[in-house]
């Protein structure tokens, strides 16, 4: 039976830079967070406790798998990743072995960041989820994140859409010390997430003067629908042999990722 539900990564070439739209003051946070990662002893001196776990919370395709691969980045730390649906498991004992082995293994690799995604598959209240065997697992989570000290080189990350179903014993201080909030972009915020995404693209000379409308027209969109929009656009100027991107190849990625997000919201209807 697998026990392992994550590899060490190589160090993801992401850096904070990469990430867009995060607002100056959760930059500035998220900035200090790292140097007291970075300089644990001299934090503890100042009578600051550096962060065993960060909470990521917000809507997808925000960035916040992004953010956990930048943090990594930033400490030089391995890189683990597991969704929090990979522990649930049926089997007696499975997922609590699971997640002992995660954080073995990390330690074996400090300074390691663990990266758990949709962490609601696995933190979720205790009156909500499945049964003895989730409970087992959870409280096997509790037991590794309290064992662990502040600057033994392991930064737990965990993200979530559904904040509010999180266990309350998990988001306690000492297990997360910090929750971030990573929202869907405002127009500032969607100007720097097209940035980054234009960068390295070749694009007509009449389309570069338009990021900044493209930025106003896409209220709602997502960093990762940002992504996509781009994306779209460059395969079809692939696909029609050109060697750069049009306003009409925009044009078509535009309605092409509206039409994706109408059809998503209808069918949540
Ligand atoms: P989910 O909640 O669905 O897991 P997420 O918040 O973890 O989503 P990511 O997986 O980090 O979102 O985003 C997917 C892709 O979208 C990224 O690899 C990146 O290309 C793009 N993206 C999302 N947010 C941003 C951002 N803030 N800045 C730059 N690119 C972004």
């Amino acid at each position: 039976m697998k026990n392992s539900v994550a590899n060490a990564r190589p160090l993801p070439q992401i850096s904070l830079k990469d990430v867009g739209g995060l607002g100056d003051e959760m930059k500035e946070e998220i900035l200090q967070t790292l140097t007291t990662l970075k300089e644990p002893e001299r934090a503890i001196k100042l009578g600051i406790k550096p962060p065993k776990g960060i909470l990521l919370y917000g809507p997808p395709g925000t960035g916040k798998t992004l953010l956990a691969q930048a943090i990594a980045h930033e400490l030089n730390a391995s890189f683990f990743t597991a969704s929090g649906s990979a522990f649930n498991e049926m089997f007696i004992g499975v997922g609590a072995s699971r997640v002992r082995s995660l954080f073995k293994t990390a330690r074996k690799q400090s300074p390691a960041v663990i990266f758990i995604d949709e962490v609601d598959a696995l933190a979720a209240k205790r009156k909500a989820h499945g049964g003895e065997e989730a409970e087992k697992t959870l409280t096997e989570l509790l037991v590794q994140l309290d064992g662990g000290h502040s600057n033994d080189g392991i930064l737990f990350i965990a993200a979530t859409n559904r904040k509010d179903l999180l266990d309350e014993a998990f988001l306690r201080p000492g297990r997360i010390d910090f929750s971030f909030h990573v929202p869907l972009p405002d127009t500032k915020g969607r100007r720097e997430i097209i940035a980054i995404h234009a960068k390295g693209k070749s694009f007509a000379s009449d389309v570069l003067p338009q990021l900044d409308e493209l930025a106003e027209s896409t209220s709602g969109f997502s960093g990762a629908e940002l992504q996509s929009l781009f994306e779209t656009a460059s395969r079809r100027a692939v696909r029609n042999g050109q060697d750069m991107i049009k306003k009409q190849d925009l044009d078509y990625a535009l309605d092409r990722t509206i039409l994706g997000s109408t059809s998503r919201s209808l069918k949540d209807l």
